[in-house]
């Protein structure tokens, strides 16, 4: 695979048809400079956008009708090349206006039979003729231009399924009942994961060492029809999009990070230069809020993106560059520690396998990110694990809130016990799949059962949670459970 290196700027160009002069102002050299002056040695340009238009000539595609130039894409590559900043292209799938308008018989289908649509866009989906469309295109760019990276955009299927023509019968033959939201999120699943595969050979029979991602939300999932492990095999590097002003959040990224940090694929993560989320004009985040979000990426050894959106006159804002310069300059003088390291924790988060309110295949991750949240503010070595992690390395296993457990995980649990690791398990965690009994060999609880109170009261026992914990009926807002220690077992507190 082609190294990516790693300050990448990440630049969208989603412009409406009704634009003119699109790429009048772009001048190759200033916008090669521009990157260079701001320690920019990777940027992903833009081959096609969401509003379904190509930025170069295109026997497949439209090209944007008011675009002023012969081949915007091919300018950018040559002169990237020239000055050797690696060159990744970005493709758009399942958000395409254009296709959608031309064709409606390609567009996902919910569950009531509302065609699926988001904000400004309307998905297409990736089961019907539609990826053909998207075989061709894909073929196009890589027979004419040559780039060292693939960005393909908006791998995703609705989450709640798609019923169309093409996945109905789809569903018919694999005898998934399109009735049953676990078996629509199958099909899903299953949709993403052939489309993946497919786009992949395309792009090793062209040529094997560029880099392939393909975007879309990341949900940590420890069911195994669902679990993101499969859907690595189809990817060269992962990056991670988190723009933690912009509706993810600042918990998200290190979530997903510290899940995929000992799974073996290189990483990124992309931020946005925007105040809020992506494609506005005007939106300038503040120098310490980019430092800090480029620097907790970097910190992990995780390669750092910054999104832009280009001004559709092809011009690249030189405040945005002077900011992105200010942060991107710290993290070059850093980069020696920063490449090729790999994670050292002793302690492991287990996600939960599948008991979210999303039902078999979802999981709510509410409980793992306050573990994570209360090990980051302690300034613990942590890794987000799924029960297929080798746990010999860590001296504790944080199991929370939900973590029921199969009968594999138990036997590799209870080797973990039976070597000196360490286990603190929330709630319902450690009861089994199948009973939703204690089953774990020396497990300190006999019996657990649900408050019927909305909420309950925690009582510590005198002395035995320090000195700072008073003697006092804690609240605790929610319903607790009751459970019955085995003899023996030292209790700290009472319900
Ligand atoms: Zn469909």
């Amino acid at each position: 695979m082609k190294p990516i290196p790693f300050r990448d700027v990440h630049l969208d160009f989603h412009t409406s048809e009704f634009i003119g002069d699109v790429g009048v102002d772009f001048d190759p050299e200033e916008f090669a400079h521009t990157l260079i002056n701001a320690h920019v040695n990777t940027i992903c340009i833009f081959a096609r956008c969401h509003h379904g238009y190509c930025y170069y000539p295109t026997k497949v595609g439209v090209v944007h009708p008011g675009l002023k130039r012969k081949d915007l894409l091919g300018e950018m590559i040559e002169v990237l090349k020239t000055h050797k900043i690696s060159v990744g292209v970005y493709t758009t799938v399942a958000w395409d206006e254009l296709n959608a308008r031309l064709h409606p018989e390609w567009r996902q289908v919910k569950p009531d039979k509302s065609l699926v649509e988001t904000g400004y866009w309307k998905w297409l989906c990736l089961n019907s003729p539609y990826a053909d469309w998207v075989e061709a295109h894909i073929r196009e760019l890589l027979s004419n231009y040559q780039f060292d990276r693939f960005f393909i955009d908006i791998v995703m299927q609705w989450f709640d399924g798609c019923v169309c023509d093409y996945c109905l019968s789809d569903m018919e033959k694999s005898m998934l009942n399109p009735e049953n939201p676990s078996d629509r999120r199958i099909q899903a699943i299953q949709v993403q994961r052939r489309f993946m595969k497919r786009m992949k050979s395309i792009v090793e029979e062209y040529d094997p060492e560029i880099a392939v991602y393909f975007n879309r939300s990341w949900i940590l999932s420890a069911n195994p029809d669902a679990s993101l492990r499969k859907d690595l095999e189809y990817y060269s590097y992962v990056s991670i999009e988190s723009l933690p002003t912009g509706g993810w959040g600042y918990n998200h990224f290190p979530l997903i990070a510290h899940y995929l940090m000992n799974k073996g694929i290189p990483l990124q993560s992309l931020t946005g230069r925007f105040h809020k989320s992506w494609g506005d004009f005007g939106g300038l985040k503040s120098k310490a809020a980019l430092e800090y979000e480029c620097l907790r990426v970097a910190v992990r050894g995780i390669r750092v993106g910054v999104g832009d959106q280009l001004h559709p006159r092809g011009r690249l804002d030189q405040a945005t560059y002077r900011l992105i310069g200010y942060v991107y300059s710290q993290i070059e003088r850093l980069e020696p520690w920063l490449k090729d390291t790999e994670p050292v924790a002793d302690i492991g988060i287990l996600i939960a396998n599948g008991t979210g309110p999303e039902g078999v295949l979802g999981t709510d991750l509410s409980s793992e990110e306050g573990a994570m949240r209360i090990l980051m503010e302690l300034g613990h070595q942590f890794l987000i694990l799924d029960e297929w992690d080798d746990f010999s390395k860590f001296k504790l296993l944080i199991l929370p809130d939900h973590v029921y457990l199969s009968e594999e995980l138990t036997d590799k649990l209870e080797r973990f016990l039976e070597v000196g690791g360490r286990i603190i398990a929330s709630y319902f965690s450690g009861l089994s799949q199948k009973t939703g009994e204690p089953i774990l060999r020396d497990w300190p609880i006999r019996s657990i059962r649900r408050s019927r109170y909305s909420l309950n009261y925690l009582r510590p026992i005198a002395d035995k949670l320090g000195l700072d914990v008073e003697v006092y009926d804690y609240a605790l807002y929610e319903p607790a459970a009751y459970v019955e220690a085995v003899p023996g077992a030292e209790v700290l507190a009472k319900v």
